[in-house]
């Protein structure tokens, strides 16, 4: 389904690992770019929701997008936020959104039948099903869970907010 927050949970312990090089902005901007394609799918009532964006070459062409938009983007809110921008590098960018854009196809891979995340080098889904639906939601609640509280205790000491 379009937009769940469910991608967010590994991004918040992405965030716990990496600090100052990974932007979580920039993260949960390439999750909204990578779920347009479902939801206009979703709008037009087709029955594959998962196209091309769903997979390794959809990442890098959408990662690609979400770094080059995503760190002017979350600079200018740093800044408007009072807060230093500077570690928010173009290398921190791409990282971070290109992070989001595969584990994005690959958390999506387990639970959507109708993708193919090697096309067109490959049909079918090969990740499907690998774990339950519900341990890949327990999983990504947990490591949000787990990232902000890392994130949290951590703060006081060393606040960046990218
Ligand atoms: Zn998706």
């Amino acid at each position: 389904m379009p937009f769940t927050p469910f991608h967010l949970g590994p991004g918040a312990l992405f965030k716990a690992v990496g600090g100052n090089r990974f932007s979580f902005m920039v993260f949960g901007g390439a999750q909204f770019l990578m779920d347009i394609e479902p939801l206009v799918r979703m709008q037009a009532g087709d029955d594959i929701l998962h196209g091309p964006t769903h997979t390794v070459f959809g990442a890098l062409v959408i990662g690609a997008i979400a770094a080059g938009t995503g760190k002017p983007i979350s600079s200018t809110v740093l800044r408007s936020l009072r807060t230093d921008s500077r570690t928010l590098t173009w290398r921190v960018s791409f990282v971070s959104a290109f992070i989001g854009t595969f584990s994005h196809v690959l958390f999506d891979a387990v639970m959507h039948r109708d993708m193919a995340p090697f096309w067109p080098f490959a049909s079918g889904n090969p990740f499907l099903d690998v774990v339950s639906i519900l341990w890949l939601h327990a999983f990504c609640f947990a490591s949000g869970l787990l990232g902000l509280t890392v994130i949290l205790l951590r703060g006081e000491r060393t606040p960046d907010k990218n």
